[in-house]
């Protein structure tokens, strides 16, 4: 039993660290190929605290980073690499913390959830899978959905 408690303690504050290894991960990407970032929102819901342009919340289901570089003037293999630096994050943070059963089931989730195709319509975003898969020509964005909408990249 005790075990379950501190598995249902922890797991907040894990998918909060692979949330914010994401977000980070696009943000270093983007630094390194020099592309402003205006602001990082860690989980959604009511907002925990606010740091200048960077924002953390208490749900930890998603993040942000923005503004979202599918509609930039930028070569595709960077937009790539952008989207796909989050997922990589969450993939190798496993090696980080091995022994950790919640840590490498919630970094694994983490490389699932964002590599599937999904669209948010009502929030006009996308999965990084989704934008992945559009940007190599293999996904068709659905009825009504702009992508330059000025949104930032989900998760
Ligand atoms: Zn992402």
């Amino acid at each position: 039993m005790q075990g379950w408690i501190a598995v249902a303690v922890s797991l907040p504050f894990i998918l909060h660290a692979q949330i914010f290894l994401h977000e980070f991960a696009h943000y270093v990407c983007r630094k390194a190929f020099g592309i402003p970032t205006q602001r990082m929102i860690i989980g959604s819901g009511p907002l925990m605290f606010r740091i200048g342009n960077f924002e953390v919340r208490w749900i930890p289901t998603s993040g942000s980073v923005g503004p979202g570089v599918y509609c930039m003037d930028l070569p595709i293999r960077r937009k790539l690499w952008v989207y796909r630096s989050g997922i990589l994050a969450n993939g190798l943070s496993v090696l980080l913390w091995v022994k950790n059963l919640i840590w490498v089931l919630c970094g694994l989730m983490m490389v699932w959830a964002n590599t599937r195709v999904v669209v948010f319509p009502a929030k006009q975003t996308m999965s990084d899978g989704a934008w992945i898969a559009l940007l190599r020509g293999s996904f068709r964005l659905p009825e009504g959905f702009d992508p330059c909408s000025g949104r930032d990249n989900n998760a």
